[in-house]
């Protein structure tokens, strides 16, 4: 299955704002971390719903924020979910990771949520970030699949693309391939993730399910920071 078809359903089945909901307990964080002036133009990786282009016009006044999603039918969501004050700042395109739709140092920040590691080429996805970025534009990379987060290896299981599972530093390597420096990595964690009953959410896989609540609160999402070089 291609991206396109894969998001497209889970567009119809409205896991766009089930993904929202999740994701934002610590997508806020990563948003109120990022150095956004007044006027900025940003970028949304792998928008989904189209939340964080949204936040970041609303309460951090960028002037142009884009959210880029290949699943045409997210971009269509996200579109319908925008007040129609927002609109001429706020604007949804379909393209995919490795061939963004913009002019090379235009766009001041770039931030991406549970999404960058479906690209098809996550060097090439890097390469036209730091492309189109300006010197000293920012990469906010979020993301809970990755080689150090066990819990999360089995979301492969429930998807048809391939899905990029690097460590901690995998990922700052990759970033300065593609030209980065790493400002920062770290990780956010979800403290307000509602854990499931035991009954609904097997544990076998863990010693306790304490360990299990654990690891969801404290482990959390992994950030990694890139800086476009002046
Ligand atoms: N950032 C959102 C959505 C995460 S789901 C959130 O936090 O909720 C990942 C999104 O990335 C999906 O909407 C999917 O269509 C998009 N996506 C995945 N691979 C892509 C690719 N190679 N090019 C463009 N978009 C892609």
């Amino acid at each position: 299955m291609s991206v396109r078809e894969e998001f497209d359903a889970w567009a119809a089945d409205g896991r766009d704002r089930g993904m929202e909901e999740r994701h934002w307990h610590t997508a806020k964080h990563v948003l109120a971390r990022m150095p956004v002036e007044p006027g900025d133009a940003v970028l949304d990786l792998g928008c989904g719903s189209g939340y964080a282009a949204r936040a970041l016009v609303e309460t951090r006044d960028a002037g142009r924020a884009y959210g880029l999603d290949g699943a045409p039918e997210m971009v269509r969501n996200a579109r319908s979910y925008t007040d129609a004050s927002l609109r001429d700042r706020v604007a949804f395109v379909r393209g995919d990771f490795e061939h963004l739709p913009f002019e090379d140092d235009t766009l001041d920040h770039c931030f991406s949520m549970e999404a960058f590691y479906y690209a098809r080429d996550p060097h090439a996805a890097l390469r036209e970030l730091r492309r189109v970025l300006r010197p000293g534009g920012t990469f906010h990379c979020a993301v809970n699949y990755y080689e150090e987060s066990e819990h999360t290896h089995h979301w492969q299981d429930g998807i048809s693309i391939d899905m990029t599972r690097w460590s901690r530093d995998r990922y700052r390597e990759a970033f300065r391939d593609a030209g980065f420096h790493v400002a920062t990595q770290d990780n956010i964690p979800d403290r307000e993730t509602d854990i499931p009953p035991a009954s609904e959410f097997p544990t076998e896989d863990w010693e306790t399910r304490a360990a299990m609540v654990e690891r969801y609160r404290e482990f959390g999402t992994l950030l990694t920071v890139g800086v476009a070089p002046a």
